[in-house]
């Protein structure tokens, strides 16, 4: 054949690079698609299962359930897909939805909660007329995401953690906490899914942070920065303080001379490889629910703390620290009410201790949240001591941009608030 004009050849692998691109790109779109397929398919299961089970006429709740379903069928859904993006705040507040479980289902239970869009979600409550006519009251909300009940703990992960691993690689101190009623996924998600009595370490938000952590430890930005890795473990019972990875040994809790609150004689591990991340959270773990009758009882009253902390080789002083808390179930009162004296004074403590939280995190912008935290658990017993430790003139001095964010904080609090009392609601209708 004659030689090939220089256009040709051109053209020729130009159509080949586009063969080859165009065939990754149509992979990758299958992949996606697949995914979204998978999902679609997980969602309309379900949809009929719930269908069936809350149709079923001997279902005191049938009329309230057939009225969500009547709903549900008008709303268009867009939930949060995989390649949605993921925008990085200064506070960023999701809520999780998660399936119903046997139990509630044997009780047959009705699924008040839908989750319309990547950061929408409608609380179906149902009400009562004074001439018995049932009705319901659809309740909007909007966070930063809300992940439906079909959505892993990698997904999660990957709209709330992942983006805060780097922030610690500059120096940065990054927190997130996990919310929540007792059993509603605060473990599941921090700490990895259960089968059976066994955790998945790997795939709760501890472990996926520290896979990323040792990632990044080797990118180009940061090698030349020789950091090493190390973590802690506690808990927060009370106003004990106990070490997960030290058999539980009680802890003090003391002010330094800069004023910075440090757990006395916490162990610290330093980890070579993530691996070993994996050994010491399982061993906290299992410290924390072994020896309990139920699995469940007392781990869910108490905060746990996992960190990761970097510092330069040779260095004492902590380059970024990551704090993941698995806080101890909110109860409410109303709950509690036959429960012995011990178990309602904890339920009030626990939830002063929340509440001493929320107040932290509209005081962030402040350096050093999670002492702060940590420090109002342990040490104060008068909630007004925890409303008078910043003092507002003192944080508008320190940064006129923090007006606006503590206003921010305030409406995601008061989100919250709203939500947690919707859902009290329509449980005590249900
Ligand atoms: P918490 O720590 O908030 O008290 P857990 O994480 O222990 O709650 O969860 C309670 C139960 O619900 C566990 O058996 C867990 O496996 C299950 N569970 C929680 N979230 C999910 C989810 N998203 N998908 C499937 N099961 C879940
Ligand atoms: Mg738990």
């Amino acid at each position: 054949s004659p030689p090939k004009s220089p256009s040709q050849k051109n053209r020729s692998r130009t159509k080949r690079e586009y063969d080859y691109k165009s065939d990754a790109a149509r992979k990758v779109e299958m992949i996606a698609k697949s995914r979204d397929e998978r999902r679609q398919r997980q969602a309309d299961e379900k949809a009929i299962r719930n269908q069936i089970i809350h149709l079923e006429q001997n279902n005191p709740n049938w009329e309230f359930a057939q009225m969500i379903h009547e709903f549900r069928n008008s709303l268009d859904f867009r939930p949060l897909r995989d390649g949605d993006p993921v925008i990085e705040n200064q506070i960023s507040v999701c809520v999780r939805k998660r399936p119903i479980n046997d139990k509630e289902r044997r009780r047959k239970e009705v699924d008040v909660i839908s989750v319309r869009t990547k950061n929408q979600l409608i609380v179906h409550e149902p009400k009562q007329k004074v001439d018995l006519t049932k009705y319901l009251e659809n309740q909007q909300f909007r966070f930063d995401y809300v992940f439906d009940d079909t959505c892993e703990n990698e997904l999660v992960y990957r709209f709330t953690a992942k983006p805060l691993v780097k922030t610690i690689f500059e120096g940065g101190m990054a927190t997130c906490f996990a919310y929540g009623q007792t059993g509603s996924g605060k473990t599941h998600t921090m700490g990895g899914e259960f089968k059976g009595k066994q955790q998945n370490f790997k795939n709760g938000i501890y472990g996926l942070v520290a896979q990323d952590v040792f990632r990044l430890l080797s990118h180009p930005k940061y090698i030349k920065n020789n950091y090493i890795v190390s973590a802690s473990f506690f808990e927060i019972y009370g106003k004990l303080v106990f070490d997960l990875l030290a058999k539980k040994q009680r802890l003090r809790v003391l002010e330094d001379g800069k004023q910075q609150v440090q757990v006395v004689g916490l162990t610290e591990r330093v980890v070579a490889k993530v691996e070993h991340v994996f050994e010491l959270i399982q061993k906290g773990s299992l410290e924390r629910t072994s020896g309990q009758t139920s699995a469940n009882s007392n781990s869910s009253r108490s905060h746990a703390v996992f960190q990761i902390i970097l510092r330069k080789s040779g260095s004492r002083h902590v380059a970024g620290k990551f704090s993941l808390i698995d806080l101890a179930g909110n109860e409410r009162g109303a709950d509690n009410n036959k429960s012995n004296r011990q178990t309602r004074i904890e339920g009030a403590d626990i939830n002063k201790s929340l509440l001493a939280l929320k107040e932290c995190i509209r005081a962030l912008g402040r350096k050093g949240l999670i002492c702060l935290f940590v420090k109002e658990l342990i040490a104060s017993d008068n909630l007004d001591d925890v409303q008078n430790t910043i003092p507002e003139d003192e944080i508008a001095e320190e940064n006129m941009d923090i007006d606006e964010e503590l206003a921010r904080a305030e409406e995601k609090r008061l989100q919250i608030s709203s939500l947690e009392w919707e859902l009290r609601e329509s449980q005590r209708h249900v």
